[in-house]
């Protein structure tokens, strides 16, 4: 388990000992700090038939082979890969969760990307939980949970797995990795030490970094405006770049130089965003550079 889950594993070790587990349970945090580690390690937990003393699931017995196969009768995990999860998906659910367990007592839904739930199926849900099944227990992971209604949080007990920043999870990054562990990496994965990993492991922290680099060059008027829109357009990622460098350097240094421009920067960036995801076939370019020169002309 990775190490700043153990915590949450012995809380929860500790409740499904003395049967106290909440039917309904929400895990919260950054993406990459490991919810689904967590939630998969609950779910072998809750099916297991043969655990040991300390509640570890033996990995051996009929019910954890299944579960590793992907074939329990008794899991039933909800495809979230789509953009949002409607009301079929809950129907779902609530069929699963009436349904009489096959294997032993427990059933378990696992539904990822919970903020992606429409209004319907959230409401929908709202009545599957209101009177959860004795031996029914539904997992929800969200890396957005603020996305989630105030009713639909009420009815769940959630676990916030915080952000990792410190020392030991740079230090579990670099025991992890052969790879040089960048400073601004953690930060930049908002505290997720396992997409840092894998941003590491992919070598697209260093296309990351060059950006980063890339832009600071610009805005300090070393770099051509065209080299460094060709830098950022090769990452996959230019929005989050452009999003991490200007809250972490360029509004600082705007907040001295002319506080008042930060609003418009702000404007800046969230016009570019919204035009990038709104109008198809935009210059990418183009719009880019437009940014770029609107955003250097408030630092003048
Ligand atoms: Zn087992």
């Amino acid at each position: 388990m990775l190490p700043w889950l153990m915590p949450y594993q012995v809380q929860l070790t500790t409740l499904v000992t003395k049967s106290n587990l909440a039917h309904a349970i929400l895990f919260t945090g950054p993406e990459g700090v490991g919810k689904t580690k967590l939630a998969d390690w609950l779910i072998a937990n809750l099916l297991c038939t043969n655990s040991d003393i300390q509640h570890n699931p033996c990995q051996q017995c009929k019910s954890c082979l299944l579960r590793k196969a992907g074939n329990h009768a008794d899991l039933l995990i909800i495809d979230a890969s789509s953009s949002s999860i409607g009301v079929d998906a809950v129907r779902q659910i609530t069929r699963f969760m009436q349904s009489t367990a096959q294997q032993q007592h427990k059933k378990v839904v696992l539904l990822a990307n919970a903020e992606r739930l429409t209004e319907a199926a959230a409401n929908a849900l709202l009545k599957t939980l209101e009177e959860p099944p004795e031996n029914g227990y539904l997992i929800l992971l969200s890396a957005y949970s603020a996305r989630l209604s105030a009713t639909l949080l009420s009815r769940l007990q959630a676990w916030p797995l915080p952000a990792q920043f410190d020392q030991n999870a740079a230090q579990w990054l670099a025991q992890h990795s052969n790879r040089v562990v960048p400073d601004f990496l953690l930060s930049y994965c908002s505290g997720g030490p396992l997409k840092a990993l894998d941003l590491l492991e992919s070598g697209k922290a260093d296309a990351i970094q060059l950006s980063l680099s890339s832009l600071e060059h610009y805005f300090f008027g070393e770099q051509s405006q065209q080299e460094t829109v060709k830098q950022l357009l090769a990452t996959e990622q230019v929005a989050g770049i452009l999003g991490f460098y200007l809250r972490k350097t360029f509004m600082p240094q705007l907040l001295q130089l002319n506080a008042e421009r930060i609003p418009l920067a702000h404007q800046y960036y969230i016009r570019w965003c919204r035009d990038e995801q709104q109008i198809l076939g935009q210059n990418k370019s183009l719009a880019l550079s437009g940014l770029l020169t609107d955003l250097r002309r408030l630092c003048l």
